[in-house]
């Protein structure tokens, strides 16, 4: 279960949030109470990887308090977060000590001047940091890029951070949601021919990397692995166990649709103890159990999600 705890961020990536965007009011994002309420009801009906996401998941307050609660919870076996990095100095110890399982940070570009294009802001030195620091640490640390035309030295620089630091680096295809409908999908049969071009040694990876879509490669003297993820042209739908709760508290089993399970109303609904518990756990089953066959990306008509990937929490 992918948690968005907030939709705000300090980063303004074109194709997720950019400036203008508007912010839901504070009192219409759940509580880290009703979040660990959510998550534990989850953890009784099965769940046991949690990860935290949003928005940027750093700039809530008591975020690291939260995973040390859901990381006590019975039957949850893994809490991880996906982060773009800019507080990771920060809070890189703060996670370690609330127990977190794996750190995924987000970034596109290395290049100064294209992160400062992509985001609206100078920190591509200081994602690096944390890279930097995040790879020196116990934990898997994992970095995604989005899959943007720019360029192959920006793709080699981008694939040899798995060559300084024992990370892997994983390429996502654009999805066509939210402000990611207004960019091209860069196909990742293409850009794996791109790959292999540039790393004639490279091999499929066939060891397990976790739960995750990721098709991943080895290039000899990298330490960490490449990855592919792509909901375009590699479609996984069939091997998709993923539920998201939005930082609204609707549980949602597609990103390509928007309907979903309503559960802060739930949640406010008048409702205490073992009776919110068993409304709140019929409606997540019920949410799974209608869960999608499928997305439709390749025909944007069936596509009814129209908030923003930061609403969503990506
Ligand atoms: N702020 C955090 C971060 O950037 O890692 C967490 C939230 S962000 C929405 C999670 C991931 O979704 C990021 O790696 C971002 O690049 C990715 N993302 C956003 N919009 C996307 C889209 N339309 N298609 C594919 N990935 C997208
Ligand atoms: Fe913020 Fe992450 Fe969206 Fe970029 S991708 S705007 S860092 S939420």
């Amino acid at each position: 279960m992918r948690i968005s705890i907030t939709d705000r961020c300090n980063l303004r990536c074109k194709y997720c949030m950019p400036d203008g965007i508007r912010c839901v009011p504070a009192g219409q994002v759940l509580s880290l109470e009703e979040i660990c309420q959510v998550a534990a009801c989850g953890a009784e009906l099965g769940i046991r990887h949690i990860r935290i996401t949003g928005g940027e998941p750093l700039v809530r307050a008591n975020c690291c308090h939260l995973i040390k609660e859901l990381k006590q919870l019975p039957g949850i076996e893994k809490v991880t977060i996906t982060t773009n990095g800019m507080l990771l100095g920060e809070y890189l110890e703060p996670l370690l000590a609330a127990g977190i399982d794996g750190i995924n940070i987000s970034l596109d570009s290395r290049d100064r001047e294209l992160f400062r294009q992509i985001t609206g802001t100078d920190g591509a030195d200081q994602v690096m940091e944390s890279i930097r620091q995040a790879a020196a640490s116990p934990v898997p640390v994992k970095v995604n890029a989005v899959s943007l035309d720019l360029g192959e030295e920006n793709l080699g620089q981008m694939t040899e951070l798995a060559k300084l630091y024992p990370v892997d680096v994983r390429f996502i295809e654009m999805m066509p949601i939210g402000y990611g409908k207004h960019f091209p999908v860069i196909d990742h049969r293409r850009l794996l021919e791109q790959l292999g071009a540039m790393y004639p040694d490279m091999k499929e990876d066939q060891r397990i990397h976790g739960s995750g879509p990721a098709v991943y490669y080895r290039i000899p003297g990298f330490q960490g692995s490449i990855g592919l993820i792509s909901a375009i042209h590699g479609k996984f739908c069939d091997k998709c166990n993923r539920i998201r709760l939005t930082s609204q508290g609707q549980l949602k089993t597609c990103l390509c649709y928007e309907d979903g399970e309503d559960l802060r109303a739930i949640l406010r609904g008048g409702l205490e103890g073992e009776a919110q518990k068993r409304k709140l756990g019929q409606a997540m089953e019920q949410a799974v159990i209608q869960k999608a066959r499928a997305h439709c990306f390749d025909t944007p008509d069936g596509i009814t999600e129209q908030r923003s990937m930061s609403m969503i929490g990506g």
